[in-house]
């Protein structure tokens, strides 16, 4: 029995893990954290048999969970999550925070020596180096739960790495991949949360339509495999059956090939890269199926090159493309501006306002994200 710590327990990677922690019943979830949606919580109690603390970042929602349920130890705080996982006993972290503000709870779990399993992906994207310095340090120890890279860690078992001349993360091409490039201006904010074969967060639909995501799944590949960024492919598949292969010297393949569902790389972090049962269906090549791969469309998805080449500027660079990326989506979601808008900004504010420190500390981090943010909002204020 382990007890875990989940952290952005109402999101959809939040949920999954309750159930996977619930069905599979060697994990004893013992303390949660969550911006404000207690009413979800409330629902997920049932299988939180073992909850004692709760950490609630809005204060309302705090008093009114608390009120209601003296039974729990409830802990409330700007940012809660990292008091949280001060006050709990427990050895594991499950990080599924959305965005930046996923960072230093990633950065104190692994200074804790926990277990980090990473859903936030953010961690290492803007803080890739602080974390790589803390494991490197013998603090703690990283299991990602993102789909591709959990398929690449697979296939990286047993293989000889000399061997291998391309990395190649899928993408399932998101909500608008077949819209016509000609009507972009028409995209709504409902055509972009309707993706085709996955069903998560808003921010990180988004981020698929527009291949920022695919961008940061490089980054974080980059940092988990110890692999060269240049030597990472994209490539389309339409199903979301294929979460990523290995391209070796020989010209052969390694495809890793599973159901699309979050709870497979949930489980696999969580039992340290052990496979164990899943209840749904696999996926059953007897009946009717088809894999099919389309060419990654450049065109379609210009922000996925800005991200890669924002990378290499190093430093505070990627903290400010996400506090752009992130606090912009807020402006798109609101309907304030539109989907072409939305590229557009990002991509003059990133080449016009770039706030760049290298060998940056935590606090820098934390800077340049919110600057960012302000940037963003006196650009679009009154739109
Ligand atoms: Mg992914």
């Amino acid at each position: 029995m382990e007890d875990i710590v989940l952290l952005g327990c109402s999101g959809s990677i939040g949920l999954q893990t309750i159930d996977v922690c619930y069905k599979q019943n060697d994990f004893h979830i013992v303390g949660v954290s969550l911006n404000s949606k207690i009413d979800v919580l409330e629902e997920q109690l049932k299988y939180l048999p073992y909850l004692k603390w709760v950490a609630i970042e809005s204060k309302d929602s705090y008093l009114a969970f608390k009120n209601k349920h003296p039974e729990y130890i409830c802990l409330n705080s700007t940012n809660c999550s990292l008091e949280l996982l001060k006050a709990a006993k427990y050895t594991k972290v499950v990080n599924s925070i959305v965005g930046f503000n996923g960072l230093l709870p990633s950065i104190l779990s692994l200074q804790l020596n926990k277990i980090l399993c990473l859903a936030n992906k953010e961690s290492l994207v803007i803080g890739g180096d602080l974390i790589k310095e803390e494991l490197k340090k013998g603090h703690g120890k990283l299991y990602p739960i993102d789909s591709e890279h959990v398929a690449l860690a697979k296939l990286l078992k047993n293989v000889n790495r000399e061997e291998i001349s391309k990395m190649i993360i899928t993408a399932s091409g998101g909500s608008l991949r077949d819209y016509p490039l000609d009507k972009f201006n028409q995209i709504s904010v409902e055509d972009v949360l309707n993706h085709p074969t996955w069903n998560m967060g808003k921010r990180i639909t988004i981020d698929s339509s527009t291949m920022v995501n695919k961008g940061f799944e490089f980054i974080e590949a980059s940092y988990l495999f110890d692999f060269d960024i240049e030597n990472i492919d994209v490539l389309i598949n339409d199903e979301s059956l294929v979460h990523s292969a290995l391209l070796f010297k020989d010209h052969s393949y390694l495809f890793e090939v599973g159901p699309s569902d979050m709870r497979v790389p949930i489980s696999y972090a969580l039992n340290e890269t052990r496979r164990v049962n899943m209840d749904f269906k696999e996926v059953d090549f007897n009946k009717k199926c088809s894999i099919n791969f389309r060419k990654f469309d450049y065109d379609r998805y210009p922000l996925f090159s800005l991200v890669l080449d924002t990378f290499k500027l190093k430093g505070t660079a990627m903290a400010f493309f996400n506090g752009v990326d992130e606090q912009a989506i807020k402006y798109f979601l609101e309907k304030k501006i539109n989907f072409v808008e939305l590229i557009d900004f990002i991509k003059s504010t990133i080449k016009n306002d770039m706030i760049l420190i290298s060998d940056p500390s935590i606090e820098n981090l934390i800077y340049v994200d919110k600057k960012a943010r302000e940037i963003v909002d006196n650009k679009l204020k009154g739109k």
